[in-house]
């Protein structure tokens, strides 16, 4: 059976000893008094629910993978998912570094950042479900209006309400500027939106009462290209003027994908039929605002594979001490067994180190990024507000390119340490390495990523 134990020690080392980072809060008002104790107490907490209630739902929700229903265009995600979700919301972790003007409990994103390594070792698919919600809040939070932000951040902040990005059409993905999605202004101010998106990562499921999709389309007078394009909040229900849910708006699930890896997450094909939205930001500066949350996102998918290469490395690991398998080169190891494990050999210790080594530098990284995004909302002092903004800028294509390439070879390294049980599913080892495919391919291939480094 898999395994994977929360690797807090080695966080705490990063955060504590190498970066120190309650230092670097002490200039922060807001996270003066945080301090290390309570990040600990936090992320225990925290690898608890990861390893307790979400990991166990791993293989299954692979297995099972989510169901539309044509009639209704409801999604179900596989057995346990909505209770798992209903404790992550009632534990309140969807808050957790969120702001506290919208019920967030504005704890420093690094603990937010461990929290989400260690849900994406336990389930990437599940946790792709609150993970999308906090790119949406975040860009909701910068370029929302302030009735925006009224009406939406408290639900998204708490979790009951989650969140999409919807960019992706048929005929573009890397190329926004060719999209076709139209967005037509009506005389209460609201807009009428229609189109097809594909590939929505947890576009429509059955785990929140209210899905806030961030749509990116067309006004009619817009200039060609990416100049032309604007951002829209479109909720699957209707939003009342005292915050309960009206009607069911026009935009529902019109298929799901049948995909590599990833199951238990509904990728679905939205359908815009004349949906109601209102729009973020100024008119064609839609990515301004879808910036903000692709920036959150790409170095959201770098922290999907950093939790991967973990689980995927621990596995390998435990399973290379207990395998035995022929003898060391340098004679018997285990003399009271017929053979050694097959962790004396040097070719599977080149594969575990390197598998450790992409956990370890990846990690070291990843929790660098959190604070100088810290750093660069939150810091007094505007020159190192803006010299944290330019470092992250630099890095954050490369978390995600790096760390995805990384961890597609690490769980692939990992899975080839089992031989050929790596290969047969009940170890888990071959939806690591189909999981883990994604991640250099959404949020901008690895190679858009390597474009914008340049
Ligand atoms: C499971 C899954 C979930 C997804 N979730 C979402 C989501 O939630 N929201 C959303 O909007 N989208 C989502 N996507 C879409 C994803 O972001 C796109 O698939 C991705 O950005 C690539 O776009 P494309 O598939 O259209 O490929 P294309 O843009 O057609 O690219 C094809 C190939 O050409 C290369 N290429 C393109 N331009 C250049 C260039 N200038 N130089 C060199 N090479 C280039 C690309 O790197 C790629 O290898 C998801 C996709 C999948 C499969």
């Amino acid at each position: 059976m898999p395994v994977y134990n929360p690797p807090l020690r080695d966080m705490q080392f990063v955060m504590h000893e190498v970066l120190k980072v309650t230092d670097e809060f002490k200039s922060m008002p807001q996270h003066a008094d945080t301090d290390v104790d309570t990040i600990n107490a936090v992320l225990e907490e925290a690898g608890k629910f990861a390893s307790q209630v979400i990991f166990p739902l791993n293989i299954s929700g692979d297995t099972e993978g989510c169901q539309l229903n044509r009639d209704t265009h409801e999604v179900t995600t596989p057995t346990g998912f909505k209770e798992a979700y209903k404790t992550y919301v009632d534990g309140g972790w969807a808050a957790l570094s969120c702001d506290p003007e919208y019920g967030g409990q504005g704890l420093p994103l690094v603990v937010n950042q461990c929290l989400y390594e260690m849900m994406n070792s336990a389930n990437q698919a599940w946790t792709m479900y609150p993970g999308l919600t906090h790119g949406a809040y975040a860009s909701l939070h910068t370029h929302g209006t302030p009735e925006q932000k009224a009406t939406y951040l408290h639900k998204m902040t708490s979790g009951e309400w989650t969140g999409t990005m919807c960019l992706t059409e048929p005929h573009c993905g890397t190329d926004l500027g060719l999209m076709r999605t139209k967005a037509e202004p009506q005389p209460d101010g609201t807009y009428k939106i229609t189109g097809n998106k594909i590939f929505i990562s947890a576009g429509e499921h059955d785990m929140a009462d209210n899905i806030i999709h961030l749509v990116l389309a067309r006004l009619p007078d817009a200039p060609p290209g990416i100049k032309g394009v604007s951002l829209f909040i479109v909720p699957k229900f209707n939003v009342n003027a005292d915050g309960t849910l009206g009607e069911r708006n026009g935009i529902y699930g019109g298929g799901l994908e049948h995909k590599m890896g990833i199951h238990g997450n509904a990728t679905a094909q939205i359908v815009l039929d004349g949906a109601v939205g209102t729009l973020v930001g100024q008119p064609n500066k839609g990515m301004q605002g879808m910036f903000v949350m692709m920036n959150a996102a790409r170095l959201g998918v770098g922290n999907q594979s950093l939790g991967l290469t973990e689980v995927a490395y621990q596995n390998a690991l435990a399973y290379a001490k207990d395998r035995i398998q022929m003898r060391s080169l340098t004679g018997p190891k285990a003399k009271d067994k017929p053979a050694d494990p097959i962790i004396v050999h040097p070719d599977v210790r080149r594969m575990l180190l390197t598998a450790k080594a992409y956990a370890e530098g990846g990690r070291a990284l990843a929790i660098y990024s959190s604070v100088l995004l810290e750093k660069s909302h939150n810091h007094p002092d505007e020159k190192v507000r803006k010299d944290s903004d330019e470092m992250l800028s630099l890095l954050t294509p490369i978390v995600k390119a790096f760390l995805t390439d990384n961890g597609y070879q690490a769980a692939t390294m990992c899975q080839q340490v089992f031989g050929g049980h790596g290969y047969i599913k009940e170890w888990g080892m071959e939806q690591h390495v189909r999981d883990a495919r994604i991640n250099m391919i959404y949020e901008g291939t690895n190679t858009i990523q390597s474009l914008d480094l340049l």
